[in-house]
């Protein structure tokens, strides 16, 4: 092993940008001479610490190989040969979650400090292998790999995929796909926007309501379920397994109109709202206390169900009208001394988050919480910033102003339901392709904001289901454009060029198609004649 780690360090100044077709991009990587072919009596032999991968992994290997391949405890293996070999390595510069990966002739290698290092190498080691490693069938491909040595690490801590289950329902076994396919692209957070003002969709025990009526306030055949705690829990443990954290969205006080039909009572008003679609200015009233116990008490279940650093609590586009005539909230303004709408916002956001602080989370709130200036905010409040399109980076440097830590994720062009030509409401100008994801994401190409800035933790990029886009049409959305979102949050070092790295993209089409994954076109090239998006 030592000697392999010395091998590999000797050639860590060769930075090399072969024919490796990893996605996302290694930090570094260096072809060498020889393949190493995986065979029935290959063993895959691990110290205590990867277990779980070393688990994972022969379970993938075995299923398409069709082999059974042994799984062996370091300690109690003398002859090593032919075989996969995942060790601890107690390097630094490896990070929370880097590996090293070494394939020789006579055998893998994969180093690591930690668990989620083990799983990504093995993520990598997958994505070496032919492309009906993806598949569940077994095939006669020849298992080979040619040689060479990776050393790599994330660009950031935060990589998340946002799914937008409250305008549209989807199936549990649908978001355990898209889960395997983060992983794949070693993403590690799974942002569930599980409320809308179309749809309320996580049970809540002390408040049936919100699923018996707010899960069925919307008209589409998509649009009427909801998941049980029992559900929620089996998907956060079998993200758990992939090294994803689920981290729940809560949207309030705004897009709750799902909500507020169940329990108009916590509305200014007291009435139901009329209309479900878009957004509407009836939200939860920020100056009646009996709101604030009504959050408590969700957010107490949401808490128990996401073991998750961070919860979501939404926050976007209130239109603040309602809040303006209740005299309950004039009443709460006039109290806590804030000078308007906005920054009872603030305090109300500020009061959830004080809640959470107290079992131990942060919350992330959308950007709109900070496009104006007002009363300071709790610390552990991450801002996510969002809309590119309508305040550019206001809510970027009011959040750096503030010093809290942030998400980049703009809706240019970070947002996969902007399909790649017009279908529906998304008109020419909420379009985008492949290459205009990867070289005019605003939040990678400011460094200044970015890298070189401390509060952002990470990117993240969005599936939002408005305009009834169905379980069915997801894929072809978000395939295959999330890897240029995936490249730019993972990859540490310069991008390289668009056409290098669309080239090796294409490479990755077969294991889309192995893994059942009815991917879209990336370019107006690859589109056929009447395409269709729906
Ligand atoms: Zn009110």
């Amino acid at each position: 092993m030592k000697k392999l780690v010395i091998t590999f360090l000797a050639l860590m100044g060769l930075v090399c940008k072969a024919e490796i077709n990893i996605l996302p991009t290694p930090e570094f990587a260096v072809e060498s001479e020889g393949l190493f072919i995986l065979s029935k009596s290959t063993a895959v032999i691990h110290c205590d610490q990867a277990k779980d991968s070393a688990t994972w992994l022969v379970k993938k290997l075995n299923k398409p190989t069709g082999y059974k391949l042994k799984l062996q405890n370091k300690q109690n293996t003398k002859n090593i040969s032919n075989a996969i070999i995942l060790d601890y390595v107690d390097s630094e510069s490896l990070g929370a979650e880097g590996y090293i990966l070494a394939v020789e002739q006579n055998g893998v290698m994969i180093l690591a400090n930690n668990e989620a290092g083990f799983f990504y190498g093995c993520q990598s080691l997958l994505q070496l292998l032919p492309a009906e490693i993806c598949d569940e069938q077994k095939s006669d491909t020849k298992w080979e790999i040619a040689c060479l040595t990776i050393k790599d690490r994330p660009r950031f801590p935060w990589r998340s995929f946002m799914l937008d289950s409250g305008r549209q329902y989807q199936k549990p076994e649908f978001i355990k796909k898209y889960l395997d396919q983060m992983a794949t692209l070693k993403m590690n957070k799974f942002h569930w926007h599980l409320t809308e003002g179309q749809g309320w969709r996580i049970e809540i025990k002390k408040y049936p309501k919100l699923t018996s009526i707010g899960s069925k306030v919307a008209q589409g055949k998509e649009q009427q379920g909801f998941y049980t705690q029992e559900q929620i829990k089996d998907i956060v443990a079998y993200a758990k397994k992939l090294h994803i954290d689920v981290v729940p969205e809560i949207d309030v006080p705004g897009h709750s109109e799902a909500a507020l039909i169940a329990y108009p009572e916590y509305s200014c008003m007291g009435k139901a709202p009329k209309s479900v679609m878009g957004f509407t200015s009836v939200l939860f009233c920020g100056g009646n206390e009996k709101t604030y116990q009504f959050m408590e008490d969700i957010f107490t279940e949401v808490c128990e169900l996401f073991p998750s650093e961070y919860i979501h609590i939404g926050g976007d586009e209130a239109p603040k009208a309602d809040w303006k005539k209740c005299p309950q909230c004039q009443k709460k303004i006039k109290e806590q001394g804030l000078k308007n709408e906005h920054e009872l916002q603030i305090y109300f956001t500020n009061r959830l988050a004080r809640f959470l602080h107290q079992k131990g989370r942060k919350v992330i709130c959308w950007g709109d919480v900070v496009t104006m200036p007002g009363p300071a905010m709790e610390k552990n409040v991450v801002v996510h910033w969002w809309n590119y399109r309508g305040h550019k980076d206001k809510a970027l440097k009011e959040a750096i102003r503030r010093n809290q830590e942030i998400i980049c994720n703009t809706n240019y062009y970070s947002y996969l339901n902007f399909p790649l030509t017009p279908w529906n409401q998304y008109r020419q100008n909420r379009t985008f392709d492949l290459k205009t994801c990867y070289e005019k994401n605003p939040s990678y190409l400011k460094p200044e904001y970015t890298d070189k800035h401390e509060n952002i933790i990470g990117m993240g990029t969005c599936l939002w289901t408005d305009w009834f886009v169905q379980e069915y049409m997801i894929d072809r959305r978000v395939f295959p454009r999330i890897y240029a979102m995936a490249e730019q949050m993972w990859h540490k070092g310069k991008l390289t060029s668009f056409d290098d790295f669309y080239k090796k993209l294409k490479t990755h089409y077969p294991r889309l198609k192995a893994a059942k994954i009815d991917y879209g076109p990336a370019m107006i090239d690859e589109m056929s004649k009447g395409y269709k998006w729906d």
